[in-house]
């Protein structure tokens, strides 16, 4: 039977919801006795794994609320396919000190050449790192804005992407922005101008976005912000989709 003082001890975890430490609290003990460790060395133990417990459990919650489209890691880029792309580069971006300064990331080129996947890897790396992170396709989030700026509840709606303190906006150009879906896109990205940061992908360059927005004015004006602390990834190279069927020498690689 269970001392009574174990059984104390278990409650006292649960009132302070220190659920690991409860699970973990009689093996650790006996540990200690059986190695002789300090008091020190034993509560060290204890606080460590409920602190890692915690972390981890923070981190799942970050990355559900951030609905990123898939987990991908930046371990898992091949870089050697993509020699456009500068490992360096990513990896200081990877350190999330963009998000200290407020930065924004434009990832720029081609369909497949990785530009959602490493979105999602740098957004995972600040998840990490305790910011709160929201991923949404250009269009997909334009039309949240334009739903609620018709129902009277679209600062309300702002708000939900300017919290976070990483906003991934992704696909930039697959379709064409109505005249109302670029003019609340530029209200957000005032909003959050020099206040949090992006990152954005797009497979059209700059000189192409007066056509997406509709509208050269808002376009200049959007892009104004967003370059004014940003730093641009152009990716020139092909899909990885197709990585395979090239190598099985299906189709043939662009010159
Ligand atoms: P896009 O540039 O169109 O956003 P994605 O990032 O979605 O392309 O990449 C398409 C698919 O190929 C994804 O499954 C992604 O994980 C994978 N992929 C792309 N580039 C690489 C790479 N260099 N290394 C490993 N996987 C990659
Ligand atoms: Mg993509």
């Amino acid at each position: 039977m269970r001392a009574p003082q174990m059984d104390r001890i278990s409650s006292h975890f649960r009132r302070l919801k220190l659920s690991k430490a409860e699970e973990r609290v009689e093996a650790l003990l006996q540990e200690a006795t059986e190695k002789e460790l300090t008091y020190s060395d034993f509560l060290d133990r204890l606080l460590s794994e409920e602190v890692a417990a915690k972390t981890d459990k923070a981190i799942q919650m970050r990355t559900k609320m951030a609905r990123l489209p898939y987990l991908k890691s930046l371990e898992s880029f091949d870089f050697k396919y993509q020699p456009s792309i500068d490992e360096k580069q990513i990896r200081e971006l990877a350190t999330c000190r963009f998000i200290e300064h407020g930065d924004s990331i434009v990832l720029l080129g081609p369909p497949g050449v990785g530009k959602t996947h490493l979105a999602v890897a740098l957004g995972l790396k600040a998840i990490e790192d305790g910011y709160r992170v929201l991923f949404a396709s250009a269009t997909a989030l334009i039309a949240a804005l334009a739903k609620a700026h018709s129902e009277n509840r679209f600062e309300e709606r702002l708000k939900t992407y300017v919290v976070p303190k990483l906003l991934i906006v992704d696909e930039i150009g697959y379709i064409p922005i109505e005249r109302l879906g670029a003019n609340l896109f530029f209200q957000l990205i005032s909003r959050r101008y020099e206040r949090g940061s992006m990152i954005l992908t797009s497979n059209q360059s700059f000189a192409n976005w007066g056509e997406i927005f509709g509208d050269q004015v808002i376009a200049t004006a959007i892009l104004d912000r967003i370059l004014h602390h940003s730093v641009t990834v152009s990716i020139r190279g092909e899909s990885y989709r197709l990585k395979e069927k090239l190598k099985a020498g299906l189709i043939k690689k662009r010159d």
